[in-house]
């Protein structure tokens, strides 16, 4: 099958949402696909570990896929590579070193399935079937990562990946703008570039002025015992860090599992460097007064279950939060967190912590792009078609907005959709298909999807609570013995209860009078049981509760 020398772009994922990235690209039967994401489940998936992308269109076409290439190791892009593997185990992935090395660490928990792993780096370019590759360094708050040039016959596609242009990047390597703008003035059919803080105007700070005010904080506090939480995956943030520390000669304690890993991972490939000198176990930190002292921890995002979370409500062994300490929140609370990320700082200023965060001091910078800097981005590439990604729909709008600002024509831009295929020649782009796309919901690390039932009782569970009610039935008479027990969670207000429970025992028992019972399956009377007593909750509360019938015959 040819597809008439045109190249077919097909979202999978990524696209109105911000989350489990992956997009394919094919041409004359052949795949290549950029990233392949995960993203964590809101409150609407109770009990649901991760959501992946549904891999349904590639397991249709799994022998035209010939590389899965990844743009940087972050979840929303690498995270479903083992589910990936699984499936499509013969298919080899290209990522930086440290991009790589990560994939390798999570391979390590899921079952065990080789796979080809290839190592790119910046400049180099990729023959793949009718593809050709080209990475292109970028910044942004994790290193490794890649922009790529993906060209065919039918034209050049830019992929940003996440980026951010950080003038004083830690790496002392800059996102490459020099290439963006060759490449630009060779021709770029299609940008394909990155949402997330199109809304803020300006530029993002660099990483470097982190680190200096970071620098101010542990200076300003040299009695203080000091704490940094941030995002593991920040290897820059913890380099500097790490350099804070041997400057201001305070040993280190990492908590945090994830913490504990991306240190042991960068360290092994080069990716951070320090004195090894300086980390000590956090069950030693008693050895040491609060001024030597700084704790690394995860639970930036007042994750319930993190070390930090557990120290602002009193729960962490080692550690007893008091007047001395000073938190320093070097990130900001990912949409959605807010709260929870509230409550324990509130949580520790009420333990008489000092704490910093981001709307007090220059303690945490943007991984992604601006407004001015992408604007750049479009001024380099000039591209003739734009679609815009990663990003809400919100993002995806305000950046055809500002491409259009930028002078292009609105006929030139689409706004991609999961699902959307769209078809590029070197003079046109139009959407072409849907294909089946969408989620694909992960519980604990059991592949498979979850069944729809199980989701449905946590649902109902949360929202409309439980009753379980036990009653004896004598088989030969038919006949209740004693009184049904009922007991209900979550359904009525403590005041009603009493009442709401005997109101639904004279109702059953009066139900099930009207009704011979004599040698009925115990599966007929629960469901006897069940019905009667839903009605009954429904018509008094409007609530539909899950209702447990547990039947026993004498
Ligand atoms: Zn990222
Ligand atoms: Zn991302």
């Amino acid at each position: 099958m040819n597809n008439n020398n045109k190249l077919k772009i097909t979202f999978l994922g990524g696209v109105g949402e911000i989350g489990k990235n992956m997009t394919a690209f094919e041409y004359n039967n052949e795949i290549i696909i950029v990233d392949c994401g995960l993203t964590f489940p809101g409150d609407d998936l109770p009990g649901v570990d991760v959501v992946i992308p549904d891999f349904t269109y590639l397991a249709a076409n799994k022998d035209k896929i010939k590389a899965l290439l990844l743009t940087h190791g972050h979840e929303d892009h690498i995270g479903g590579v083992p589910f990936f593997l699984q499936q499509f185990s013969k298919v080899p992935i290209y990522g930086s070193k440290l991009t790589l090395a990560l994939v390798d660490h999570k391979m390590r928990e899921h079952q065990k399935v080789s796979y080809k792993a290839i190592t790119v780096k910046p400049k180099n370019v990729l023959k793949i079937g009718s593809f050709s590759v080209e990475f292109i360094k970028v910044s942004h708050s994790i290193a490794g990562c890649l922009a790529m040039c993906i060209t065919t016959p039918a034209g050049s596609v830019i992929h940003t990946g996440d980026f951010k242009i950080d003038f004083e990047p830690i790496d002392g390597t800059m996102t490459d703008l020099q290439r963006f703008g060759e490449l630009g003035k060779k021709g770029v059919n299609l940008l394909l570039c990155e949402s997330t803080n199109v809304c803020r105007p300006g530029y993002s700070i660099s990483e470097k002025s982190v680190g200096r005010a970071l620098d101010e904080i542990f200076k300003a506090h040299p009695d203080n015992r000091l704490f940094v939480a941030t995002f593991a995956s920040n290897i820059h943030r913890l380099q500097q860090i790490l350099n804070l520390a041997e400057k201001y000669k305070r040993k280190v304690a990492f908590t945090g599992r994830s913490m504990l890993n991306i240190i042991d991972v960068g360290s092994k490939i080069g990716e951070i460097t320090y004195n090894k000198d300086i980390i000590i176990d956090i069950d030693k930190i008693d050895k040491y007064s609060d001024k030597e002292l700084l704790i690394v921890t995860t639970g930036s995002q007042g994750e319930p279950l993190s070390a930090l979370t557990r120290m602002a409500m009193g729960e962490f062994k080692q550690i007893k939060i008091g007047a001395n300490d000073v938190i320093i929140f070097s990130s900001s609370p990912i949409p959605g967190n807010e709260k929870s990320v509230y409550n324990v700082i509130n949580a520790l200023f009420q333990k008489g912590a000092d704490v910093i965060y981001d709307e007090l001091a220059e303690v945490h910078a943007s991984g992604h792009a601006c407004q001015e800097e992408i604007k750049t981005i479009h001024a380099l590439v000039k591209p003739k078609f734009f679609m815009p990604i990663h990003g809400e729909y919100r993002h995806l709008k305000m950046h055809k907005q500002l491409a259009m600002m930028l002078g292009m024509q609105e006929r030139n831009i689409l706004l991609p959709a999961i699902g959307m295929q769209v078809e590029m020649s070197q003079n046109s782009i139009k959407k072409c298909g849907v294909v089946i796309a969408g989620q694909r919901l992960i519980d604990g690390y059991g592949i498979g999807d979850m069944e729809s039932n199980v989701l449905k009782e946590r649902k109902q569970l949360s929202e409309d609570g439980i009753c379980v009610v036990g009653l004896t039935v004598n088989n030969v008479s038919g006949d209740l013995v004693g009184e049904p027990f009922i007991i209900t969670r979550g359904v009525v207000y403590q005041d009603e209860a009493e009442a709401f429970v005997q109101d639904t025992k004279n109702m059953l028992i009066a139900s099930l009078k009207e009704q011979d019972l004599r040698g009925c399956e115990p599966a007929v009377l629960r469901n006897t049981v069940k019905r009667a007593v839903s009605n009954f909750i429904f018509k008094r509360t409007k609530r539909k509760p899950m209702v447990l019938a547990i039947v026993i015959l004498d």
